[in-house]
């Protein structure tokens, strides 16, 4: 390598490095690989579920798509091209254009990004070494950004993501094709009474098997989060008012119908309208506000904030399913 191509690969890596969150770093590494020459199109994905059936992976592309089962026009190449991925780098051509997939699997869920563009042997090496940089610091990023016991994204990742949310509404006011947001709070009831009979790992173990009720319940369009303790977070994408009260109903009877190692258990949950002139503080207030409705009125339902300010909550009966 001559000096300046030395000093680039330097540059670069140290400003990967500078970057401490997921998100910032794969934003400036996407701006840096779409100035490139001969780069034509450079998107990230997050993608879910089981490679081996198709029909059951989703992916999430970055910057936020906020669609229910996002597909964009390269989502069945990038599926095909990590089927035969294990991890790392690979190139195929396909309708007309070369394609190159940098896959970082060691992650949940996986990372991948896709670069549409003709890449000449020294800049692929160039690629090469910049994945290398980038593959560690997205698992090392990941360790800081997640929850440790359920593998959920944690607090500062909520506020981090949600700052995101604000932004694409600002960006994208709510409309025929895209719908609105919602920020919803989910507290355990009575969850020290668990820790109190059957000891902190047994309740620990109840965490983990809520925080899987949440993947399993909730879309791959909205964000999962373990604010702290027995609280939980989720960011309802796509949704208008009759979907957010059928969401989030149909959580509430998940948790009571299933049979977690120390029996039944019931969750209360408080919810708002993700608005993009309120601040996030407020925001989580206002949620905080009505997930104190639901335990006041006697816990196991869903509240909206909207309800309490009329003073009227939405019991859990009342709120219709269809
Ligand atoms: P409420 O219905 O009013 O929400 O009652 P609660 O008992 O769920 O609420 P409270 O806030 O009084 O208690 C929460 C308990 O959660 C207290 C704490 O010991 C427990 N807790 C917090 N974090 C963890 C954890 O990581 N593991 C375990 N096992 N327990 C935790
Ligand atoms: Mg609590
Ligand atoms: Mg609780």
């Amino acid at each position: 390598m001559s000096n300046p191509e030395v000093k680039r690969a330097f540059d670069l890596a140290a400003s990967l490095l500078l970057h401490h969150s997921y998100q910032l770093m794969t934003h400036y590494l996407l701006s840096y690989l779409a100035e490139r020459d001969g780069i034509k199109n450079v998107a990230s994905y997050e993608v879910f579920g089981d490679l081996t059936r198709a029909e059951n992976v989703m992916i999430r592309r970055f910057p936020l798509s906020l669609q229910e089962n996002f597909k964009d026009e390269n989502s069945e190449l990038l599926i095909e091209m990590l089927k035969k991925s294990y991890g790392g780098i690979s190139q195929t051509q396909k309708q007309g254009s070369n394609w190159i997939l940098l896959e970082v699997d060691k992650v949940h869920p996986r990372r991948a990004i896709l670069i549409e563009g003709e890449i000449s042997d020294d800049d692929m090496d160039f690629i090469g070494g910049m994945y290398r940089v980038y593959a560690n610091q997205v698992a090392l990023l990941d360790s800081k950004e997640r929850d440790v016991l359920t593998g959920l994204p944690n607090r500062q990742t909520l506020m981090a993501t949600l700052d995101d949310v604000l932004i694409f509404h600002k960006e994208n006011p709510p409309g025929e094709d895209n719908k609105r947001s919602w920020l919803a709070v989910l507290d355990i009831d009575h969850f020290k009474k668990i820790n109190d009979q059957f000891g902190h790992l047994f309740g620990d173990e109840v965490l983990i098997h809520f925080a899987t009720l949440m993947e399993k319940n909730f879309r791959y369009s909205d964000f999962l989060f373990r604010f702290g303790g027995e609280e939980f977070v989720v960011i309802l994408n796509n949704s208008d008012d009759e979907g957010i009260a059928y969401a989030l109903e149909k959580f509430r009877k998940a948790v009571e119908a299933f049979e977690f190692p120390s029996g039944q258990l019931t969750v209360s949950i408080g919810f708002t309208e993700i608005i993009s002139t309120i601040p996030p503080a407020l925001l989580l207030e206002s949620a905080d506000k009505a997930l104190y409705q639901s335990k006041e009125q006697g816990r196991n339902r869903v509240t909206s904030s909207v309800r309490v300010e009329a003073t009227t909550e939405i019991k859990s009966g009342e709120v219709d399913l269809f």
